[in-house]
């Protein structure tokens, strides 16, 4: 038997839990580090329980049932397969060693640094002829009856990929405000979804303005990706009109409460009435350095800045 057949084999089989009802957390979790792999947001060996690992797992999640995820369960007990390997963080072997089960994303991540695969599996995922093989036996095992739904989504989510590399591509040009009205073939859905998978790449799902990175229990983030300059007044995606922001600071920015100076710093309005304990208020935010991107070419445009203060922001 090759090595292709061997794991073609151990997926057939994977151990899944029936006592409490089939539930197909293990293929699902396989199904989505496929697609991250082939997206290239996982490049070696290492897996951790991210949030963009979580919105992939959801994703196809929703289609296979209707039943609560929770990614820590098939993260941690994938391990009794034999390929897929935890390894803990520093401080935590033996909580690892002893540990019969994990129930929540955020005990995961406390516990485990990352996961990895056998290193000749690992291998073929990386092939795409042979990563095919492997997910097509997922879906013709696990999913038969799900089949269509899931090609549908490997394909939709195919697009927002390319979406968002070639809005991340689009730095190399100069910055324009505004664009034309979209005319091309790309869905909404897949332009507003690209949008974002870009702004979180670049923001890792913190909030710029109070570095908040809020996970829930499951693992989903509760960052959003703003459009500096309104999308239905610029048409303009690109990611230098974009930061990533929490639910608060997002609607504070769209309606003007607050914005961002030359140098990245937060202004605030003062014609707004606030109580409440300091550290939650808006003016505590009055100077502060927003997080920025690792390299400059990604910054937010000082024309969209001035824009949103000139358009936006209440003086
Ligand atoms: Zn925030």
């Amino acid at each position: 038997m090759n090595i292709l057949q061997k794991y073609v084999e151990k997926m057939k089989r994977l151990r899944i839990d029936r006592a409490h009802g089939t539930a197909p957390n293990k293929p699902v979790l396989l199904l989505a580090i496929i697609e991250l792999i082939e997206h290239g947001q996982i490049r070696e060996n290492k897996i951790s329980p991210s949030p963009s690992l979580f919105e992939i797992f959801m994703k196809y999640w929703s289609i296979v049932t209707d039943r609560r995820p929770n990614l820590a369960l098939p993260f941690f007990h994938l391990k009794s397969d034999g390929f897929w390997h935890l390894h803990a963080n520093a401080g935590y072997e033996t909580a690892l060693s002893v540990v019969t089960q994990i129930k929540t994303v955020s005990r995961l991540r406390e516990i485990i640094a990352h996961a990895s695969f056998d290193d000749d599996l690992f291998v073929l995922f990386t092939n795409a002829s042979d990563r095919e093989v492997i997910r097509e036996t997922l879906i013709d095992t696990y999913f038969a009856d799900f089949k269509q739904a899931i090609e549908s989504l490997i394909t939709e989510e195919q697009q927002i990929n390319n979406y968002s590399q070639r809005l991340i591509q689009q730095v190399d040009y100069v910055f324009t405000s505004e664009h034309p009205a979209v005319t091309d073939e790309t869905e909404n859905e897949v332009r507003t979804q690209g949008f974002r998978k870009a702004i979180m790449r670049i923001y890792d799902y913190t909030c710029v303005v109070c570095q908040l990175h809020v996970l829930t229990m499951d693992g989903a983030s509760a960052t959003e990706a703003a459009h500096i300059i309104p999308f239905n007044v610029s048409h303009n995606n690109d990611i230098r009109n974009g930061i990533s922001l929490c639910r608060l600071h997002h609607w504070s920015f769209d309606n003007g409460l607050i914005s961002l100076d030359r140098n990245y710093e937060v202004i605030v309005s003062n014609l707004m009435l606030e109580r409440g304990p300091s550290e939650w208020l808006l003016t505590t935010l009055r100077g502060k350095s927003i997080l920025l991107p690792e390299y400059d070419e990604l910054y937010p445009a000082q024309e969209a800045l001035a824009w949103h203060r000139e358009k936006t922001f209440i003086i």
